[in-house]
């Protein structure tokens, strides 16, 4: 653990909630963990770091954040190791994209140094919220948003940052039907589909009901002038196997870069497996299912990790790939994953923190 730089002034809850938990029944984001972590920006600089019960937070209804949408959060997990240790999976990697989100809506950077402390503190003093079983882990959710009381349409120069953390237990239970989105857009050239930004959510809540109507689980984002190239997998990354190799959209202005993503492709090398970052267009998808050339196909994040796509839906057709319980890369991936985040491997690449 680092050590404490931040000052951070601690107030423990009186009354706990853990003994009153469920961990047999934990729906993704509705349980919180005892205490949340609050830093204030100020006059050009972080302060007043605090660690407080979770609850309420008073704010005034002018906040730009909820007018003009300066916010974004990120996703991180840690585990609980057989040995009791819990280990952040590459919190590094969350800190960095979390200033890349922050640079492109013209927040405040965040010192990974701060960033780090505030999670290993946040983590600490609710240790006893990490679930142990398989599967299960305690979700971190750090968000930073602008609280200037002010309608003009200017950068905040007022931010606060928070983390939530909450025990959680597998994200999709199930293999996915997945449509190929030929309308909708989540994000376009020269926009900022690559942050993390509140607002890039909220604009694809509506194509994915869209896509629930029509009877698909999750869809497929393409490219925003021609829907012709992959993107990504509602709030995934997505990739192939194809021909024994792993191809995956590379990243661009309008696609996130993924730490599940840069982990399944750097397990991928390890075990000598070509990997091919490119543009990936529906009509390579397509004729790959049809002449039988698919072996894998899933959406990594940190939600999922590995959501196997069962069926495409593209135009009116839906194509069945080959059954997920046979696919050797990502069931491979997720059991090395597993085994490195429980503990159970040795952690090679470092990503334990
Ligand atoms: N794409 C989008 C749009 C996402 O919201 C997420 C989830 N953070 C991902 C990809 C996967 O990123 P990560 O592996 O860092 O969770």
């Amino acid at each position: 653990m680092l050590t404490d730089t931040l000052n951070i002034a601690v107030t423990k809850t009186e009354e706990s909630r853990l003994a009153t938990t469920d961990f047999d029944n934990l729906p993704f984001g509705r349980t919180f963990s005892d205490h949340m972590f609050i830093a204030d920006y100020e006059g050009g600089e972080w302060k007043n770091f605090q660690i407080v019960p979770y609850g309420e937070i008073g704010l005034s209804p002018a906040i730009s954040a909820l007018h003009y949408g300066q916010a974004f959060f990120e996703g991180i997990k840690a585990y609980k190791h057989a040995d009791g240790r819990i280990a952040i999976f590459r919190p590094e990697k969350n800190a960095e994209r979390s200033n890349a989100s922050a640079e492109r809506l013209c927040m405040p950077q965040i010192p990974v140094e701060m960033y780090l402390q505030a999670l290993s503190a946040i983590v600490e003093i609710d240790k006893d919220w990490v679930p142990s079983k398989e599967g299960h882990s305690l979700y971190i959710r750090p968000f930073m948003f602008a609280t200037d009381p002010y309608l003009g349409v200017t950068p905040s120069e007022t931010y606060k940052f928070i983390i939530l953390t909450g025990p959680v237990g597998p994200y999709f239970s199930k293999n996915l039907k997945v449509k190929i989105e030929t309308s909708f857009s989540r994000a376009s050239d020269g926009g900022f589909g690559f942050a993390k930004a509140a607002g890039n959510y909220g604009g694809s809540m509506l194509p994915a009901r869209r896509a629930t109507e029509e009877g698909f689980d999750q869809l497929i984002w393409t490219d925003s002038r021609e829907h012709a190239y992959i993107e990504e997998l509602g709030a995934a990354n997505i990739m192939f196997m194809i021909d024994g190799k792993v191809i995956t959209p590379s990243t661009r202005d309008t696609i996130l870069k993924g730490v599940t993503r840069d982990t399944v492709l750097t397990l991928a090398k390890s075990w000598g497996i070509e990997v091919e970052e490119r543009r990936v267009s529906v009509a390579e998808i397509l004729s790959a299912i049809k002449e039988g050339r698919i072996t894998d196909a899933f959406g990594a994040g940190t939600a999922a990790t590995i959501a196997h796509i069962a069926e495409i839906g593209h135009e009116g057709e839906v194509y069945t790939l080959p059954d997920p319980a046979k696919r050797e890369f990502s069931n491979r991936v997720l059991q090395t994953l597993n085994a490195i985040r429980y503990g159970r491997a040795a952690d090679e690449f470092n990503w334990n923190y």
